[in-house]
């Protein structure tokens, strides 16, 4: 069996890397944060650069925060790209920009490595159950050999084009996620402020044509007042960003995400980054003078 470099063991790497140990995969990790990267207990073996958790894998993965990150543990000393053999296979399944995932597709192209960006979805509970979903951008051959690993971590996993069409994609979800948490979020603002019951409107309006797993999860973890993430609104953010920096680059005007940012950007300003992204919800009460 391939041996696996696992590099970010946070909210979703952690659970990530433990299914593929639970599938009998050999795992090296890697996490600057000590505490999160712990998987020695359950077998995993730790090194502490990721030259040289590179040059003990076949594939390397990693679960980062964003492309500085990513960037960071790929051309940083002691990075992936001292370490990596010929013939190795790079996966990066953190959502950063586009336009890195190509840059560092040919960096390690010219090392005679095979790169793919497979960014996923499905939050931490598809982390934990194996059930994310992945979009990838790169090489027929890189995505066949890597789709064991693919089928342990998620549910549906697919290869849409060349590198960086999987962030693109990615983009693209995250687009609607955010646009869709701010229509959950100001219905049901406008529906506390009205009286009407929030329990008896989710179960109602999930039996019609509004029903997505959106107004599902987030709708009850505003019900729940659930802020702890799951997904950290600062990230988020980010990959809003990252779906307006590509608007940009493509001409393609995003009023809908850029005022989905404005919110985020309000509620990253009152020192609740670390908030669920559902919180955007909070801030729509706040502007509708709820108590
Ligand atoms: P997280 O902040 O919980 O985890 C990131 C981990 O990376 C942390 O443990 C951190 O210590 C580690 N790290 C940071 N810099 C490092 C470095 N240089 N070397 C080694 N480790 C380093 O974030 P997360 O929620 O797990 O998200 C990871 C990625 O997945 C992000 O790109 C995010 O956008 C994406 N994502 C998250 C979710 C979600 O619901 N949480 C869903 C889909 C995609």
């Amino acid at each position: 069996m391939k041996k696996v470099g696992f590099i970010g063991l946070g909210i979703m790497g952690k659970p990530m890397a433990i299914n593929l140990m639970d599938a009998g995969y050999s795992l090296i990790v890697l996490d600057t944060n000590k505490s999160a990267g712990d998987l020695t207990h359950k077998g995993a073996e730790a090194f502490s650069t990721c030259k040289e958790v590179a040059a003990n894998s076949d594939i390397v993965i990693t679960m980062l925060p964003d492309s500085p990150e990513v960037k960071e543990v790929v051309y940083g000393k002691d990075g992936i790209l001292e370490g990596i053999k010929s013939g190795a296979i790079f996966v990066d399944m953190s959502t950063i920009a586009p336009s890195t995932a190509r840059e560092v597709y040919d960096s390690l192209k010219e090392k005679g490595v095979e790169a793919l960006d497979a960014p996923v979805s499905g939050g931490q509970v598809g982390a934990e159950g194996g059930t994310l979903s992945i979009m990838c951008g790169g090489s027929q051959a890189a995505f066949d050999e890597v789709m064991p690993l693919f089928q342990v971590m998620g549910k549906s996993a697919v290869l849409i084009g060349d590198a960086g069409a999987g962030q693109m994609t990615k983009a693209c979800n995250q687009m609607i996620v955010g646009m869709t948490i701010q229509a959950v979020a100001e219905s049901f603002t406008l529906a506390k402020k009205a009286g009407v019951n929030l329990e008896k409107m989710r179960e109602a309006l999930l039996g019609g044509f509004a029903q997505s797993r959106i107004l599902d999860l987030h709708g009850q973890r505003i019900i729940d007042r659930n802020f702890d993430p799951g997904f950290k609104i600062k990230l988020h953010r980010k990959d809003m960003n990252i779906a307006l920096e590509a608007g940009k680059e493509f001409s393609v005007p995003l009023y809908g995400s850029a005022l989905v940012a404005s919110h985020m950007d309000a509620v990253l300003a009152s020192g609740k980054g670390e908030y669920d992204h559902s919180s955007l919800a909070l801030l729509m009460e706040q502007l509708a003078n709820i108590k």
